[in-house]
């Protein structure tokens, strides 16, 4: 059992024989994929406090300084987004604000909320009207949580990072492993496209990288929900020096990716953390959240790169590059997906399944250019350069 999983109520088990293949895997069994994609996006950091203080992270702020972003900011940077021609804003958050952040919560209740998370439902509202379609990150969540804001993202994430207890995670209030899968195993029972990913030079072993990939195939096995897979690698900042892992690593951790994960699920590396031209042909099919007005606010010292150099790396590796929406294809119903999809549909999206909420189906229905934008991502007719 993963630490934490009991508390959480997560009944998962990695079979150590599955462990032990994985960990045999290499850069040589890996095929690589027919083409890559990504998303054009931007970052709306709603806030910055953060019940959490990971020792390789600079996104939060402590209480006293954190921000939080008023609608009105909110509306702004999504008008310049969608102005942009981007489809998606990424909601990117600290874990649930603790009551340190007294500031931050005096703010919500003077606008109306006792939670960060009825906020974040209004500022996904404000994104739609504004002619993008939320992918919201808000840490860890509670089936509560997670249904306050369900139906109004198009997809959701957040980052497993490993199932293993590790230094990096300390002080008085650290991320449990367990509520980690309690929420994946969350989004797996409301039907929510759900994108993670293993954050790799934290002080996790090989073993552990492999236990945190079949962790997330076995919720994937059992709901079918998880869009993406992100590898991506500790970075040095100002508060993280203890290196980063090195080109190798990320060929073999992204290869197990590849090989723990079906082939519906993409493996994505993120271009500007990880050398992504030099793990293709280790399984990568998609290079993420491209934003071409915001900067990466999880990590403001590593620049984004222009949409053109995404396609250098297309062509360095001889694939096409395809535009796709936050929430992948295959979670569309059948009257909203494309004449040309092949791939597998999620279980249920054509009955059972509301993997697109009414919110969401009547923004990629909708008249107008935030329609047409969508419509024209789905038809493969965007150009990879920015218009
Ligand atoms: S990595 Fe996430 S959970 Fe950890 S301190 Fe940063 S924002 Fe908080």
């Amino acid at each position: 059992m993963f630490p934490g999983a009991s508390e959480y109520g997560v009944d998962i088990a990695v079979d150590d024989r599955a462990v032990e293949d994985l960990l045999q895997t290499s850069p040589s069994d890996i095929d690589a994929p027919p083409s890559l994609t990504f998303s054009r996006n931007v970052f709306v950091p709603l806030t910055t406090a953060c019940r959490y203080t990971c020792t390789y992270c600079t996104y939060f702020d402590p209480p006293g300084q954190a921000s939080l972003l008023s609608l009105e900011e909110v509306r702004e940077i999504c008008r310049r987004g969608a102005d942009a021609g981007c489809t998606e804003a990424l909601f990117t958050f600290g874990d649930d604000p603790d009551d340190r952040y007294t500031e931050i919560h005096e703010q919500l209740d003077e606008w109306g909320h006792d939670s960060i998370h009825t906020y974040l439902r209004e500022a996904c509202e404000v994104a739609l009207e504004e002619g993008l379609l939320p992918h919201a990150n808000p840490g860890d969540q509670t089936r509560e949580q997670l249904a306050t804001v369900a139906d109004v993202n198009a997809s959701m994430g957040v980052m497993l990072e490993t199932t293993a207890e590790v230094g990096a995670h300390a002080g008085p209030r650290r991320k449990v492993p367990g509520q980690r899968l309690r929420t994946l195993k969350n989004a797996g029972e409301l039907d929510v496209a759900f994108t993670t990913g293993i954050l790799v030079g934290i002080g996790e072993n090989w073993r552990d990288r492999a236990e945190s990939l079949l962790a997330i195939r076995e919720l994937h096995d059992r709901y079918d929900h998880i869009q993406e897979v992100i590898i991506q690698p500790v970075v040095e900042n100002e508060r993280w020096s203890d290196g980063s892992p090195d080109l190798a690593t990320m060929r073999q951790v992204t290869a197990m990716a590849r090989a723990a994960l079906p082939e519906e699920v993409s493996v994505q590396v993120p271009p500007n953390l990880a050398p992504a031209a030099d793990l293709i042909d280790c399984g990568v099919d998609d290079l993420g959240g491209v934003s071409p007005v915001t900067d990466d606010h999880i990590n403001p010292d590593y620049t984004w790169p222009a949409l053109r150099e995404l396609e250098e790396i297309a062509a360095s590796a001889d694939l096409p590059l395809g535009e796709r929406l936050p929430v992948y294809e295959r979670f569309l119903p059948s009257d909203l997906r494309t004449d040309e999809f092949d791939g597998r549909v999620a279980d249920g999206a054509d009955g059972e399944r509301e993997w697109i909420s009414p919110t969401i189906r009547e923004a990629l229905e909708a008249g107008g250019s935030a329609g047409e934008r969508y419509r024209a991502v789905l038809r493969d007719e965007v150009g990879a350069v920015s218009r």
